[in-house]
């Protein structure tokens, strides 16, 4: 109830729905929203008022629909919110919470099992495809996809790999499978002898991992891809040319290290890059040493996110783009080095140089609200881009002070 999904997305509704709600009897009630919606390169979205809050949010943040008509008059969007229900294996779907939502972060409200027959009564509405295709999981049975999701939240149960460790473990893991193939995860016998003696040798290997800076172009390469993830509701009112050669001069300026991600959307702190010093390494080497412990805190959050994910296996498919099990992994994997940067600016914004709680939060509730979502991110060409990060991560995690 707090509206927050009502005042910073676009909410999009579908022609039928706009003839519902336009067919909906106020009676006398007053100043009614009669001009709601506006049409956006082919899709229909709920107007909003200038200080960006939908036109049926009334002065004390309630939907005036809801309240008139009850939860079932709403459009779909907004009933759906914030569950994301997606396709997963032929014949089922899999439901999880977003974290773009304040609620879903602080962990309030019901648990999802307790929504079964709400869920249920949307997943009638909506429309699922045939599940993940062959191309998509790469030549693995289902218990090999399972087994090595399990290994994933070994490592990220584990207690003794700090955040970055824990994040350079995952990633060279998924590496070291992809190259195994699909074929031979799934040979049951063969994967329970390799994968204790697998998972100990990353665990060993951790501490020899690369440790050094990353180059200019992987820098730029980098925050290219930062601004990937800041560009989805104000990215939809980017169709005239001068706003999208504004919104080309930003990026172009952010890769170099200059610009204000509060260019990109209104609710990032407004804070210059340049003061922020991301890749500094003075900055980064004279900030304390975070305790394991501490650092499972700090981090606590972002560990769920990455644990729902792999639970419910969206990270690929229907969840991302259509993408396959491996580069699904990799993007899953990327949202830490993206997630440590935006926590990074949070914190500068705030005038401190360690990431506190707060500052992940902020940083998971904006990267969520992007990943398998913005516009931006759904070319192909970004999983080549996406597989170039991968190679330089222990590196790239390192640049960004860790954790
Ligand atoms: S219609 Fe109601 S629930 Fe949907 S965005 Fe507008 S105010 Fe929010």
């Amino acid at each position: 109830m707090c509206g927050r999904c009502c005042r910073r997305f676009y909410v999009l509704l579908s022609r039928a729905e706009k003839e519902r709600i336009q067919a909906l009897d106020w009676k006398d009630e007053a100043d009614v929203p009669v001009d709601f919606c506006q049409e956006i390169n082919g899709f229909l979205y709920y107007r909003r008022r200038p200080d960006g809050g939908c036109v049926f949010l009334d002065e004390k943040g309630v939907c005036r629909m809801h309240r008139r008509f009850g939860f079932d008059k709403k459009a779909l969007t907004c009933r759906g919110y914030p569950f994301n229900i997606v396709s997963t294996f032929p014949g089922e779907i899999s439901v999880l919470v977003r974290m773009d939502c304040p609620a879903v972060l602080e962990d309030h409200g019901r648990a999802i099992t307790e929504q079964r027959q709400d869920i249920e009564k949307l997943v009638q509405e909506l429309h699922f495809g045939s599940g993940f295709t062959p191309a998509q999981l790469k030549g693995m049975e289902r218990h090999a996809v399972e087994e090595l999701c399990s290994k994933f939240q070994e490592l990220l149960d584990d207690d003794a790999l700090g955040m970055a460790d824990c994040m350079r473990s995952m990633m060279h893991l998924a590496r070291r499978a992809e190259t195994l193939g699909g074929v031979f995860l799934s040979d049951r016998s063969t994967m329970a002898e390799i994968y204790p003696s697998l998972l100990s040798n990353i665990k060993a290997d951790v501490p020899e991992m690369t440790r050094y800076g990353i180059g200019g172009l992987t820098k730029s390469l980098f925050r290219q891809f930062m601004s990937y993830y800041c560009r989805r509701d104000e990215e939809i009112l980017r169709t005239g040319i001068g706003s999208r050669l504004r919104q080309t001069w930003n990026i172009a300026r952010l890769c170099m290290g200059f610009g204000n991600l509060a260019c990109f959307g209104y609710e990032f702190p407004d804070i210059p890059l340049r003061r922020v010093k991301l890749f500094d390494r003075s900055a980064n080497e004279s900030r304390p040493e975070i305790p394991i412990a501490r650092q499972r805190e700090i981090w606590a959050m972002y560990r769920r996110f990455l644990s729902v994910r792999l639970e419910c296996f969206q990270f690929f498919g229907v969840a991302y783009y259509g993408t396959d099990f491996f580069s699904g992994l990799i993007a899953l994997f990327l949202t830490y080095p993206l997630v440590l940067a935006f926590a990074r600016i949070w914190a500068a914004a705030r005038g401190d140089v360690c990431i506190a709680v707060e500052d992940v939060k902020h940083a998971i509730g904006a990267m969520d609200h992007c990943h398998g979502r913005s516009p931006a991110l759904k070319f192909k060409s970004i999983r080549s881009r996406e597989r170039m990060l991968a190679s330089f991560y222990s590196q790239l995690v390192f640049a960004l002070g860790e954790n």
